[in-house]
């Protein structure tokens, strides 16, 4: 996107972007062998972090830069492209941290604010077995306790927990959805090996029991005083956007090398392959604005963020989709075998499936603009 545009990434935030492509760059190396043996890629989660990419996101108040959502959006999907588990992790990882930071009471979160500066890892453990979708409407209660409340049951698909020191947990307080911060706690916590995937393979994201887990009081979240944008909302469509940007690569040079013997040119050159490919891009661009958009949404605190990360959401994910799908057709038999366009093909539909999915999205949108008080 042009620099200057307003929802570009702000020209004294780009050096960020820029780091992390050059980090991407070196990601994308080892992607295609961590999908293959499914091994968390620990390695470029501390490049990330010792880059100072992870420490810019700590508020303004709390000594950190309060790097952008324009910034975050763009950082998320170059990394998505270059290694999409990498990216999921990090979302995770950044959604985690920094909700806790603004979900806190002040010294709770300038404890959050240093553990993130400090290299702590962070994951999500929100969705349930029974909740699915709706993780923002835990079904487990936390029972009363000493120091807090405590919880026993599962949290499922949470990414990068093997590696996580702290986790942003929900459970049901006194009937009632409460968000707490949780250090791990491995005489009470047990990562159960669910994740053996068709896509996303390296994030990891198994399934937690908890046998009387400790929910700190000390550690609870207050209630909310509003909507205030978050980085899991905003990052998903980056992700999507990311595996659509590297279904169109591999789809690409597949085309370009390819030569049909009937004609001697390349796939290319044919005109359905131009008016599919020409057709992809042009929605991904179409997309990808739209992402952009949501995330200068995110950065003048509008209420429109929320609706927007549905849009945003449903428009990558659909994207990634189709552009993955294009790629089989257009590898053929190259493309069904192990490489760029299996994989992205194999990828690409998880975004869909993570909260909220392109179903819910579809539904709320579509219940939004029937229902008979909107304008
Ligand atoms: C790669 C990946 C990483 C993830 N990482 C994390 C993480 O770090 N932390 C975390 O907490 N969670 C994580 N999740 C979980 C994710 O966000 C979803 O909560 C989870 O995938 C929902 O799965 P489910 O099988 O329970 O789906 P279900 O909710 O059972 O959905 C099954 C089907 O029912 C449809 N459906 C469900 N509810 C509704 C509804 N109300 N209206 C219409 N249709 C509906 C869905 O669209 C879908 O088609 C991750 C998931 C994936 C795939």
């Amino acid at each position: 996107m042009t620099t200057g545009h307003p929802f570009a990434p702000p020209a004294h935030e780009q050096h960020w972007v820029t780091a992390a492509s050059e980090l991407a760059r070196e990601f994308a190396k080892s992607a295609a062998e961590r999908d293959r043996t499914a091994e968390l890629p620990i390695e470029n989660l501390r490049a990330l972090h010792d880059s100072g990419i992870d420490a810019a996101f700590v508020p303004v108040a709390l000594g950190g830069e309060g790097l952008s959502y324009r910034s975050y959006g763009a950082i998320v999907r170059t990394l998505s492209a270059a290694c999409p588990s990498t990216a999921c992790i990090w979302v995770m990882h950044i959604g985690a941290a920094v909700g806790l930071v603004e979900m806190s009471t002040p010294d709770t979160a300038r404890f959050w604010a240093d553990e993130l500066v400090d290299g702590a890892r962070f994951a999500n453990a929100l969705s349930e077995p029974a909740s699915g979708n709706l993780f923002l409407q835990p079904l487990q209660h936390a029972e009363p306790a000493e120091g807090g409340h405590r919880l026993s049951g599962a949290k499922r698909f949470s990414s990068g927990c093997e590696v996580a020191d702290h986790f942003l947990i929900n459970a049901l307080v006194d009937g009632q959805p409460a968000f707490f911060g949780l250090d791990l706690d491995p005489t009470t916590m047990t990562f159960v090996p669910i994740w053996d995937t068709m896509g996303l393979r390296a994030s990891r994201s198994q399934l937690i029991e908890f046998a009387g887990t400790l929910l700190p009081e000390d550690r609870r979240c207050p209630p909310s005083t509003g909507p205030r944008p978050n980085h899991i909302g905003a990052g998903l469509a980056f992700l999507s956007l990311g595996i659509a940007d590297a279904a169109l690569a591999a789809l690409t040079a597949h085309a370009r090398d390819r030569a049909i013997p009937t004609t001697g040119e390349p796939l290319a050159s044919m005109q359905w392959v131009r008016f599919a490919v020409g057709d992809i891009a042009s929605r991904l661009e179409a997309a990808a604005m739209y992402a952009q958009h949501m995330t200068w949404l995110a950065d003048q605190n509008d209420t429109g963020f929320l609706p927007a990360t549905m849009h945003a959401k449903l428009q990558a994910n659909t994207i990634a989709r189709d552009a993955a799908d294009l790629g089989v057709r257009i590898g053929g038999g190259s493309g069904y075998t192990r490489g760029d366009i299996e994989r992205a093909f194999r990828d690409a539909p998880a975004g869909w499936l993570m909260a909220y999915s392109g179903e819910i999205c579809q539904d709320t949108i579509g219940a939004s603009v029937l229902s008979p008080t909107t304008p």
